[in-house]
């Protein structure tokens, strides 16, 4: 895993470099919401340390991801849709119109969102 890269605008985003509305953060996981939202409930959690996508995910960054789905689950409590029901995403590649080269997960609700695809 490694910490921060040169040009990466989640990185920026990390270090305050780059202004975002900041909805939590943990030692490992920062959360800030999406600046165009899909559902009035849309925030993105991103590890601190970069990490590419997905596909860049390795046995030895378990505790990094645990961290990720534990800042979701306290948003998801705190923005009132752990009952009613919401979206976890990560995108990967062109084809899912992943635009950020920084490991992202969307969180979406606050409405009802339908069926994926
Ligand atoms: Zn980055």
């Amino acid at each position: 895993m490694t910490s921060v890269e040169d040009g990466c605008i989640f990185c920026h985003i990390v270090s305050g470099s780059i202004p975002a509305t900041i909805s939590g953060e943990n030692e490992m996981a920062l959360a800030f919401r999406d600046i165009n939202p899909i559902a009035p409930v849309h925030i993105l959690i991103i590890p601190k340390s970069h990490l590419e996508n997905a596909m860049a995910i390795r046995p030895e960054d378990c505790a990094v991801i645990a961290k990720m789905f534990e800042l979701a689950q306290s948003i998801a409590k705190r923005e009132s849709v752990s009952e009613t029901g919401f979206r976890l995403v990560m995108n990967v590649g062109d084809d899912a119109a992943n635009s950020v080269g920084h490991l992202h997960m969307h969180l979406i609700g606050g409405k009802r969102l339908g069926l994926m695809g």
